[in-house]
């Protein structure tokens, strides 16, 4: 087939095919269920820095304020100079404890093990109306923390979203979210979304991506892919 036939197939087809592709490269990964609530202050750590930065934060943390009361309880001060490494900790500390009472009032009790109860998108809107949580950060709680069948739209799944022309390119990273979520085969949004991260960290990166010898190269349509 050649390039321009396989650039005309439909975003599903397309989408169908990238999943295939990123599990030859890259295998189906594996990932971590935590409790929502560990899943939800570790997310809202990693918000603006890497894993790593996000993991020295979160343990530093639960070592100093073991469990969440103590962390809502807590002098903001304590907090944020518990989860320094993250940056931004005194925003990111704030919002935590704000978070945290919103969790206590509205659950009663410092869980957010009820949310499961809810559909996705239920869900999704419940906690986007908390500062500091976006639909990304719904969306990743969803899916990691209740198993649910999405694929969160972080800055890399929307770049390679645009880059494949599975959405239009000026797509919001929450229209890319609506888009996606009928194109992915059923089982795959949460391997999808992990493999896409790997891809678009390892060689769809912002700058200078490795588009020499890309498996995806024939279905990308991004304009920059042929001086890379
Ligand atoms: S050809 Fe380049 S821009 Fe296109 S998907 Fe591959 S790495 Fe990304």
């Amino acid at each position: 087939m050649n390039s321009t036939k396989r650039a005309d197939l439909k975003p599903g087809n397309k989408v169908s095919r990238a999943v295939r592709t990123l599990e030859r490269l890259f295998g189906v990964p594996r990932w971590r269920t935590r409790d929502p609530l560990d899943e939800l202050m570790l997310t809202l750590l990693s918000q603006n820095t890497n894993d790593n930065n996000r993991d020295r934060a979160y343990h530093r943390l639960r070592e100093r304020l073991p469990d969440w009361r103590a962390v809502m309880e807590a002098d903001v001060g304590e907090v944020e100079a518990a989860i320094h490494p993250a940056g931004l900790s005194e925003v990111k500390a704030g919002r935590m404890q704000a978070i945290l009472r919103w969790v206590e009032a509205a659950f009663g009790g410092l869980s957010l093990k009820p949310l499961g109860e809810l559909s996705d998108d239920d869900a999704i809107s419940l906690l986007k109306t908390q500062k500091g949580i976006g639909h990304k950060t719904a969306a990743v709680l969803m899916a990691f923390a209740f198993d649910r069948e999405l694929c969160p739209v972080d800055t890399h799944v929307h770049r390679i979203a645009r880059r494949l022309g599975w959405v239009p390119a000026r797509a919001s990273a929450e229209a890319t979210f609506l888009r996606l979520r009928p194109l992915i085969p059923k089982g795959k949004a949460l391997t999808f979304h992990l493999n896409l991260l790997r891809f678009g960290r390892t060689r769809c990166t912002a700058q200078r991506p490795l588009c020499e010898d890309c498996p995806l190269w024939n279905d990308c349509i991004w304009e920059g892919k042929d001086n890379e």
